[in-house]
């Protein structure tokens, strides 16, 4: 890539939390930025860029974009936390409540570093916006020491974001006494929505967390707009009413995943099973017959739960993709699937290639919003099994909103899950309603191939997300003029 000419180009500062949920979605956005013209830094952690660097080299030396990723050690030592504890995926069994606390301690020290580097850095133009995560306050006063605008990005849709801030604002789960069964009714939402209060996030500051939520909230609040792994057609009541609530912009320029120059196989990790190995396999069997269950990168299955739907599955009598993260039941899933017509991933599977294969007719999902996403670009139906965080209010989404799923019934917040906590019978039902399910099964699957349909377009040059894109780059152009006009910026 050439030295640029620092004349009036944009350089966007692209600032993920490091989980996979969050990574992800923030390469791919970082892709789409540099497909437009717009200089990108994504700026992240030793281990994290070794994981994404495929995604981020092919597009910088094979497709030639502005975008390089700039890695900043990570300060676990200062933090009192083991070396390599860099992603929320690397911290063993997930870690003691300690080490959650020394991770976002971390993260905190990574503002003077990140100032540092932005003070000799002269190889791309100066930033003129910073996108970055809810769990990075720090860089709101970032973007505010050098005069440019920051946007923050959750990796939520806006159906559960709005949920969440009427939550919020309505003390409707403030002090860790108000009962998690109790059924709370929402307000400010557009439709009559009751949720039972542990199917909601639970707020950071019943976890320990209170200082670090009321400067994320503070510094969301200061922000100047929102970016959002959505698009308009999907949830436009829900996107409504959320700025609304909110009194800022939120660009809806997903559905991210659909970005063309994504490294499939390697996207976010690299991949456990050979991808050809995996879609040769696929190839062999029927459209629409495979089930695919993944529970996302961080929930980890008990022995006795991943038996219930190992004989769910089984049952079922239907060919099976199974990710199974290592430590986890690992020996188990594999040995119980012998001789059974399945493929058990141990470790990292490529998600959006299996998803988007056509002999998948069905996934078992925890919900995460990326996976829900990915599922219904590919139009492929769910059975909804949320664990933990936002994942009960995907599912309302799933179920309720977009009706292009089932629920398998799970009412507990869990993302260890060593119990019996759905039954064999229950998974069975939910698993023939999606992957067959007569006429009520038919027109479940022709809605999720409409909405993967609706998600395509909007992706489209002149789609809504397309547009929403070019919206977002030139409201940070506009916020330029106004501070060049006031002679804030030379
Ligand atoms: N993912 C993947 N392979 C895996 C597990 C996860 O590619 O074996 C990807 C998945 O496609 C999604 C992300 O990791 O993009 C997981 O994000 P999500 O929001 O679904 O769930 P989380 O992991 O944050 O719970």
């Amino acid at each position: 890539m050439e030295t640029p000419n620092h004349n009036d180009h944009q350089h966007f500062l692209l600032c993920p939390f490091m989980a996979q949920g969050h990574m992800i979605p923030m390469v791919d956005m970082a892709i789409l930025f540099a497909h437009r013209g717009v200089y990108v830094s994504f700026i992240t952690t030793p281990l994290n860029a070794s994981r994404v660097r495929p995604a981020i080299d092919q597009a910088s030396r094979c497709a030639n974009l502005p975008i390089r990723l700039v890695e900043l050690r990570f300060p676990c030592a200062e933090a009192g936390l083991p070396e390599g504890y860099e992603n929320i995926d690397a911290i063993p069994h997930l870690g003691s409540g300690e080490h959650f606390k020394r991770f976002f301690e971390a993260i905190d020290l990574l503002k003077e570093p990140l100032e540092r580097f932005l003070s000799k850095d002269d190889f791309f133009p100066p930033p003129t916006c910073v996108i970055s995560d809810k769990l990075l306050p720090f860089t709101q006063d970032i973007a505010r020491g050098v005069g440019i605008p920051r946007l923050v990005f959750h990796g939520m849709c806006c159906y559960s974001l709005l949920v969440m801030e009427s939550v919020r604002r309505h003390g409707l789960w403030v002090s860790a006494d108000e009962p998690e069964e109790e059924t709370v009714t929402i307000p400010d939402v557009p439709c009559r929505l009751e949720m039972k209060r542990g199917h909601l996030m639970k707020p950071m500051s019943l976890t320990g967390f209170a200082d670090f939520e009321g400067r994320a909230v503070k510094a969301e609040a200061e922000a100047d707009g929102v970016v959002v792994n959505s698009f308009d057609e999907l949830e436009a009541q829900f996107i409504e009413a959320y700025v609304k609530m909110m009194g800022k912009k939120a660009y809806n320029v997903g559905p991210l995943s659909l970005c063309k120059g994504g490294v499939q196989a390697e996207r976010g990790n690299k991949s456990s099973i050979d991808q050809d190995k995996c879609l040769s396999w696929l190839d062999s069997h029927e459209a629409g017959s495979v089930v695919y269950v993944s529970f996302g990168s961080i929930a980890r299955l008990g022995l006795q739960q991943a038996t219930e739907i190992g004989e769910a599955l089984k049952g079922s009598g239907r060919p099976v993709v199974w990710v199974i993260k290592s430590g986890e039941t690992e020996s188990w899933v594999s040995r119980f699937g012998e001789g059974l017509d399945w493929l058990v991933i141990v470790g990292w599977a490529p998600q959006v290639a299996i998803l988007s294969h056509k002999a998948v007719g069905g996934f078992v999902t925890h919900c995460g919003w990326n996976s829900t996403v990915e599922a219904l670009c590919a139009g492929v139906a769910m059975v909804t099994w949320p664990r933990f965080a936002e994942q009960f209010m995907n599912e309302r989404v799933v179920v309720e909103v977009l009706e292009v799923g089932v629920r398998v019934g799970i009412e507990v917040r869990t993302w260890l899950g060593e119990e019996v906590l759905v039954g064999r019978e229950e998974i069975g039902v939910a698993l023939e309603r999606v992957m067959g399910g007569g006429e009520e099964g038919e027109k479940r699957r022709r809605r999720v191939r409409g909405v993967g349909e609706m998600a395509r377009k909007a992706m489209e040059v002149r789609g809504s997300s397309f547009m929403n894109m070019t919206m977002l780059i030139e409201d940070v152009k506009g916020y330029q003029k106004e501070k060049r006009a006031t002679n804030a910026i030379p």
